[in-house]
């Protein structure tokens, strides 16, 4: 496959990168990305994504837009509430880059879902289980496997590429029987930016990993958007990881 005309031009800004050119934009055309969750996360990670020119984009979540969404979801707009976010998002998105190949699932995790073949699966669930099951599926299928979250002025992100190392997972750092944490953005808030910032960081991250340079595998990033700071966290494979094996 090479670019054609609209192509060149469309990604000309890639294409002048030493790191990504013609033979990275082409990597970029051909992965099949999974997006899960379509809140403040899935936003700006689909933006950005379908801008780049990820061939394939697969999105789900079962909500409806609701005018609380619309302070930080920002593929959103006024008039879309009540309406399905993947429907409002597929249009969306198509309309800013046509030549993505959206898929559209209107509900959450599901075997449906997951049985199709994805290059990375980006998380951009708000609870804790979703996470383990996605970080499972990936470990499983040897695929890239990038996660965030944030509360209040707070996020964090992680990102595995189990395609070239399959031991240290999400299960090594965060124990799956630990209890859901008791805040959560619908009961403590959320600055909108914040999400933005971690959702901007996910598409990165999966850029890199698509382009083979992420070296970044079971590293957390935490950031303080209160006091402007942020806090970088090597993390370490635990012995008998019911999910990886941990180091050996
Ligand atoms: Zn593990």
């Amino acid at each position: 496959m090479s670019l054609n005309d609209r192509q060149f031009i469309r990604y000309s800004r890639h294409l002048l990168m030493h790191d990504i050119g013609e033979e990275g934009q082409e990597k970029l055309l051909n992965a099949h990305v999974l997006i899960v969750g379509m809140g403040g996360l899935g936003c700006p990670v689909s933006l950005y994504l379908a801008a780049a020119g990820i061939g394939q984009l697969s999105i789900c979540d079962g909500d409806t837009v609701d005018a609380s969404n619309l302070q930080r979801q920002v593929l959103y707009k006024t008039e879309d509430c009540g309406q399905l976010k993947v429907k409002c998002a597929k249009a969306a998105l198509g309309a800013l880059n046509p030549e993505v190949q959206i898929m559209a699932y209107p509900e959450m995790i599901s075997a449906r879902v997951l049985a199709k073949d994805y290059s990375i699966i980006v998380d951009c669930t708000d609870n804790l289980a979703a996470r383990h099951v996605l970080n499972e599926h990936c470990q499983q299928q040897g695929i890239g496997f990038v996660s965030a979250s944030a509360i209040g002025w707070e996020g964090q992100l992680i990102g595995f590429d189990f395609a070239h190392n399959n031991r240290l997972c999400l299960n090594c750092i965060i124990d799956r029987d630990s209890a859901e944490p008791i805040m959560n953005c619908a009961n403590a808030g959320v600055v909108g930016p914040v999400l933005g910032a971690m959702g901007s960081l996910q598409a990165t991250m999966v850029m890199r990993m698509l382009l083979g340079f992420f070296g970044q595998h079971g590293e957390m990033q935490r950031y303080d958007g209160k006091a402007g700071r942020w806090l970088n966290l090597r993390g370490q494979a635990k012995d008998g990881c019911c999910v990886c094996g941990g180091s050996e």
